[in-house]
């Protein structure tokens, strides 16, 4: 993945608020403490994701789990 993908690259949040899904690319990760396994075998990124632009339903700046979010950190198959 080269830079100017990563930049673009965009994910899909759902306000828990509203409970709407929204795509962003305006997003930074934070308090990345890398894979992780579960008793499964799943590996799932142990990090925060923080919005760094208000949401567009509630105007707040949620914070996530990587793990709830639909993105290739989630460890889907
Ligand atoms: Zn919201």
């Amino acid at each position: 993945m080269d830079i100017e993908q990563a930049k673009d690259m965009k994910f899909i949040f759902v306000c828990p608020s509203q409970n709407q899904p929204f795509e962003s690319a305006d997003f930074k990760i934070d308090e990345n403490r890398g894979v992780t396994t579960d008793e499964a075998g799943h590996k799932t990124l142990d990090a925060t994701v923080v919005l760094t632009e208000p949401c567009p339903f509630c105007g707040r700046k949620h914070v996530y789990h990587a793990s709830e979010l639909s993105c290739p950190f989630g460890g889907q198959e």
